[in-house]
């Protein structure tokens, strides 16, 4: 099946069980205050949930453009080195507003799964909530009942308040989950460890499909849980993950849904995708391994320096999305909140190319009309107004691509000379004549210190976060400590000086001609200077 007809045949099986498709909602969130970017297919009925709304269809499904890169779900550390988290994401999704509850959420999940997709149901695991006495929270055996007319009781796994307890944010909507789990590793892997110790672990071919979520409660600020009027039902599903499954691949990456775009930037950049075996390595459940794994893929230590290339696609291909629906529903990238959220994804994408993929030109935006095309009829906001974001996308990496190679000279100028500082300092250690403690033998600098790191940002454009990537992978990294500090105090200089010169400019009228004064060096057309000295 193609991505298209997985999707579609989603939304035809929940119709045929009485539930209205809606849309999904804009990625960009502007009228929630907790939330910046929708990060589950739920936050565009959180004010139902919270009986704030009347319930207009009690049963409704749709896919829902997704964005986990900030605040309480943020996957941006994970995106290119692992097979299957990604910053934008489609969430396929069906809601019983009050209706329907655990047995026909819990029935439909499996009928869908094993009837319509038939997947292979040995693979299939399935978790319930097990309690929390802090919470004063019941395990929540009702669930595990219910799994227990489809599934094997060894396929059945008691999950702890950090999975199994799914909430939209620091408050809100939330309640117990049941999520279904599955094991992709090949028939030999399955035979050496059993499937049901990697469920919540860390090994790359078994992973979370599906999640049901049993709506129950609504956590306020002080912490404590509120019992909702109703009881609802708020299941999410990983359609990138589940075209893997359903298209037989190891990784998301391999899929008709990124496939189109890697192969545009493989045969641009000349280079061939791999994809690296170590990116798709089954690493255990032991999260120290998967952690030491994935600062190695960082490092790209060892053997896996060819391994960059593969990330540097799989990062383009994955940002390019998130990038253009964030720009397609009204979020232009800017220098604060949720702008520059978008900004520093930008930024990383064009820093991946520029370096692992040679693209020295501005290439990004060309992935645009790749991506238009594979949404026509299912997003249109991004389909209608693909010129645009390739516009506003080009002209960021215009601007960026001004200052980035002088900063990435910068950054390997001051690795070097702090470099051959500790040397020196080693040597001198070793020195008998010298009076350098011999405790210093071992010196090793391997932090940035903070105000190179605000020098980077504020000179060239480099985003704290960049740096820290940047610095990662050379196994280093940044004091963000001396960073903040260097920021406050440019801040603080920046007021007394507009305190100064404030007498100098004008503030242009609505009916005045904008004056073109340049750019200001990091910024993008689109934040031309719109006072003018007089
Ligand atoms: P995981 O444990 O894999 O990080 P999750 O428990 O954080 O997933 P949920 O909040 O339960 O995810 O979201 C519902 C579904 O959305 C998941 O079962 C998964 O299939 C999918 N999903 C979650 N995060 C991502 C992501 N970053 N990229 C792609 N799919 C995702
Ligand atoms: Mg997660
Ligand atoms: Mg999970
Ligand atoms: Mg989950």
């Amino acid at each position: 099946m193609t991505a298209q007809e997985i999707r579609q045949a989603f939304l035809d099986f929940f119709a045929s069980k009485g539930h209205t498709i809606v849309p999904s909602a804009p990625i960009v969130v502007k009228n929630d205050p907790t939330l910046m970017f929708t990060n589950a297919g739920m936050n565009q009925f959180k004010s139902i949930f919270l009986g704030e709304e009347p319930v207009k269809f009690p049963r409704v499904a749709d896919t829902q453009r997704c964005l986990r890169v900030s605040g309480k779900h943020n996957d941006l550390e994970e995106v290119g080195i692992d097979s299957y988290h990604h910053t934008m994401f489609e969430m396929l999704g069906n809601w019983s507003f009050g209706d329907y509850f655990k047995k026909e959420a819990i029935a439909w999940s499996w009928e869908l799964l094993t009837e319509i997709y038939k997947l292979d149901k040995s693979r299939l695991y399935v978790t319930y909530f097990e309690g929390d006495e802090k919470e004063g929270l019941a395990a929540d055996t009702e669930t595990l009942e219910l799994w227990r007319e489809f599934v094997a009781d060894d396929h059945i796994l008691p999950g702890n308040k950090k999975d199994n307890f799914w909430e939209m944010g620091e408050t809100g909507p939330c309640g117990p989950c049941s999520e279904i789990h599955y094991d992709g590793r090949t028939d030999a892997e399955r035979a050496q460890i059993d499937g049901a110790t990697l469920v919540n672990g860390v090994d790359d071919s078994v992973m979370e499909i599906w999640n049901d979520v049993f709506m129950q409660f609504n956590r306020l600020k002080d912490g404590s849980l509120q019992p909702l009027p109703a009881k609802h039902v708020d299941t999410g599903m990983g359609f990138e993950r589940l075209v893997r499954i359903m298209q037989g691949k190891t990784s998301n990456y391999d899929t008709d849904v990124f496939q189109p775009l890697i192969q545009f930037i493989a045969e641009k950049s000349g280079i061939v995708y791999g994809p690296h075996p170590a990116l798709s390595k089954g690493e255990g459940s032991d999260l120290q391994a998967s952690e030491a794994h994935a600062l190695k893929v960082l490092s790209f230590g060892e053997d896996l320096v060819e391994a960059k290339t593969d990330v540097a696609m799989r990062v383009m291909a994955d940002h390019i999305r998130a990038i253009s629906f964030a720009i397609a529903d009204g979020q232009l990238p800017s220098n604060n909140k949720a702008g520059y959220v978008i900004r520093r994804i930008l930024r990383r994408a064009v820093r991946y190319s520029y370096q692992y993929l040679n693209f020295k030109e501005p290439f990004l935006n060309q992935l645009v009309p790749i991506l238009a095309q594979q949404f026509v009829g299912v997003f249109t906001e991004l389909v209608n107004q693909k010129d645009f974001v390739q516009k506003v996308v080009l002209e960021e990496e215009v601007a960026f691509l001004r200052t980035l190679d002088r900063g990435i000279n910068k950054f390997e100028e001051f690795i070097q000379k702090e470099a051959q500082e500790i040397e020196l300092i080693k040597n001198l250690a070793n020195d008998s004549s010298s009076s350098l403690p011999t405790a210093f033998k071992d010196s090793k600098t391997t932090i940035i210190r903070g105000n190179f790191a605000f020098e980077l940002s504020d000179t060239y454009g480099f985003p704290l976060d960049l740096t820290e990537l940047m610095a990662r992978e050379i196994g280093w990294t940044v004091d963000v400590e001396g960073y903040e500090t260097a920021l406050a105090q440019q801040k603080s200089r920046s007021r007394a000086a507009t305190a100064i010169d404030t007498g100098d400019w004008i503030l242009l009228k609505e009916d005045d001609t904008v004056e073109f004064v340049g750019y200001t060096e990091t910024e993008t057309i689109a934040h031309v200077v719109k006072y003018r000295k007089v």
